[in-house]
């Protein structure tokens, strides 16, 4: 297997681990976008959410929670951004599914999430159409 979040799972590469389950496990990010920018990662190689099993994110999600908790506690963060890139086109690099979450500190520069992309849909209406 030649994903590296698969070998940083299985511990054949080195990572700043923070927090370690059956199923996942949360590491800082070795190219931080922020000051305690983590992933969470599920132990298993799924490639994205629509591929884990519900039971499994159930799991995974869960250690985002601790993980936000945590960076709440310990570097006294309250705002952040959690999210994936899904998929090559949305920015996805490491097709082993990773949760970013990425603490805000007051006047950061940052954006939120609505700002990664603002091309918009000139026909709403049928957008919905299609998808109801
Ligand atoms: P993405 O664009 O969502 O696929 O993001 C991949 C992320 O993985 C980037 O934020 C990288 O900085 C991060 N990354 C790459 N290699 C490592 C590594 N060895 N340890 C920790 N984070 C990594
Ligand atoms: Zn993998």
């Amino acid at each position: 297997m030649s994903c590296l979040f698969c070998k940083i799972a299985n511990k054949e590469i080195d990572s700043k681990i923070v927090y370690e389950d059956e199923f996942s496990i949360a590491f800082l990010d070795i190219n931080p976008s922020q000051k305690g920018h983590l992933l969470v990662i599920p132990k298993k190689h799924y490639q994205n959410l629509t591929e884990v099993p519900e039971e499994e994110i159930t799991k995974l999600f869960e250690t985002v929670k601790k993980m936000t908790i945590l960076l709440e506690e310990k570097l006294n963060v309250s705002s952040f951004n959690i999210g994936w890139n899904h998929g090559e086109d949305a920015g996805q690099v490491i097709n082993h599914l990773h949760i970013h979450i990425i603490p805000r500190y007051p006047n950061d520069g940052g954006g939120s999430m609505q700002t990664i992309v603002e091309t918009g849909d000139d026909n709403l209406e049928e957008t919905y159409q299609k998808l109801k």
